[in-house]
Protein backbone atom coordinates (compact mmCIF):
# COMPACT_ATOMS: atom_id res chain seq x y z
CA UNK A 1 0.00 0.00 0.00
CA UNK A 2 1.43 3.64 -0.72
CA UNK A 3 2.08 5.77 1.74
CA UNK A 4 -0.12 8.34 0.94
CA UNK A 5 -2.95 5.38 1.10
CA UNK A 6 -2.21 4.76 4.39
CA UNK A 7 -1.94 8.23 5.65
CA UNK A 8 -5.19 8.56 4.39
CA UNK A 9 -6.68 5.53 6.05
CA UNK A 10 -4.91 6.67 9.86
CA UNK A 11 -6.76 9.82 9.57
CA UNK A 12 -9.66 8.34 8.68
CA UNK A 13 -9.92 6.08 11.18
CA UNK A 14 -8.74 8.14 14.20
CA UNK A 15 -11.22 10.47 12.84
CA UNK A 16 -13.70 7.96 13.25
CA UNK A 17 -12.99 6.20 15.91
CA UNK A 18 -12.73 9.37 18.17
CA UNK A 19 -16.28 9.07 18.70
CA UNK A 20 -15.72 5.69 20.50
CA UNK A 21 -16.85 5.59 24.17
CA UNK A 22 -13.20 3.67 25.33
CA UNK A 23 -11.25 6.76 22.97
CA UNK A 24 -9.07 9.76 24.74
CA UNK A 25 -8.18 13.17 24.44
CA UNK A 26 -4.46 12.74 24.22
CA UNK A 27 -2.57 11.26 20.80
CA UNK A 28 -1.20 8.78 22.21
CA UNK A 29 -5.22 7.32 23.95
CA UNK A 30 -6.30 8.27 19.84
CA UNK A 31 -3.68 5.90 18.23
CA UNK A 32 -4.82 3.11 20.93
CA UNK A 33 -7.79 3.34 19.59
CA UNK A 34 -6.68 2.99 16.00
CA UNK A 35 -4.64 0.09 16.52
CA UNK A 36 -7.07 -1.78 18.70
CA UNK A 37 -10.81 -0.34 18.37
CA UNK A 38 -11.63 -3.32 20.23
CA UNK A 39 -10.40 -3.15 23.87
CA UNK A 40 -12.52 -5.47 25.67
CA UNK A 41 -12.48 -9.58 24.93
CA UNK A 42 -15.03 -10.76 27.46
CA UNK A 43 -17.80 -13.21 27.33
CA UNK A 44 -20.37 -10.48 26.21
CA UNK A 45 -18.26 -8.94 23.54
CA UNK A 46 -15.72 -11.82 22.41
CA UNK A 47 -15.90 -14.71 20.00
CA UNK A 48 -18.57 -17.53 20.84
CA UNK A 49 -16.64 -19.76 19.99
CA UNK A 50 -14.15 -18.96 22.68
CA UNK A 51 -16.15 -18.43 25.36
CA UNK A 52 -19.20 -20.61 25.07
CA UNK A 53 -17.68 -23.71 22.71
CA UNK A 54 -20.31 -22.37 20.11
CA UNK A 55 -20.28 -21.57 16.39
CA UNK A 56 -20.12 -18.07 15.69
CA UNK A 57 -23.24 -16.39 13.85
CA UNK A 58 -20.73 -15.77 10.45
CA UNK A 59 -19.95 -19.62 10.68
CA UNK A 60 -23.59 -20.55 11.31
CA UNK A 61 -24.35 -18.55 8.35
CA UNK A 62 -21.59 -19.61 6.54
CA UNK A 63 -22.70 -23.04 7.03
CA UNK A 64 -26.43 -22.69 5.84
CA UNK A 65 -24.93 -21.20 2.65
CA UNK A 66 -22.96 -24.53 2.25
CA UNK A 67 -25.83 -26.77 2.37
CA UNK A 68 -28.02 -24.50 0.13
CA UNK A 69 -24.92 -24.75 -2.76
CA UNK A 70 -24.81 -28.15 -2.28
CA UNK A 71 -28.44 -29.05 -2.86
CA UNK A 72 -27.95 -26.62 -5.84
CA UNK A 73 -25.71 -28.51 -7.57
CA UNK A 74 -27.43 -32.37 -6.26
CA UNK A 75 -30.50 -30.46 -8.08
CA UNK A 76 -28.83 -29.36 -11.60
CA UNK A 77 -27.23 -32.90 -11.42
CA UNK A 78 -30.25 -34.68 -11.12
CA UNK A 79 -31.99 -32.27 -14.07
CA UNK A 80 -28.51 -33.22 -16.27
CA UNK A 81 -29.12 -36.65 -15.88
CA UNK A 82 -32.83 -36.33 -16.42
CA UNK A 83 -32.46 -34.44 -20.13
CA UNK A 84 -30.05 -37.40 -21.41
CA UNK A 85 -32.65 -39.69 -21.50
ZN1 LIG B 1 -16.77 -6.74 26.92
Amino acid sequence: MKKSLRIHHEQRLKKKRSNYFVSGKTDKQKGMVFITPKLCSCPACGNERKHFNCVTKQEFISDVQFREDLKEIEHQQILKQKSKF
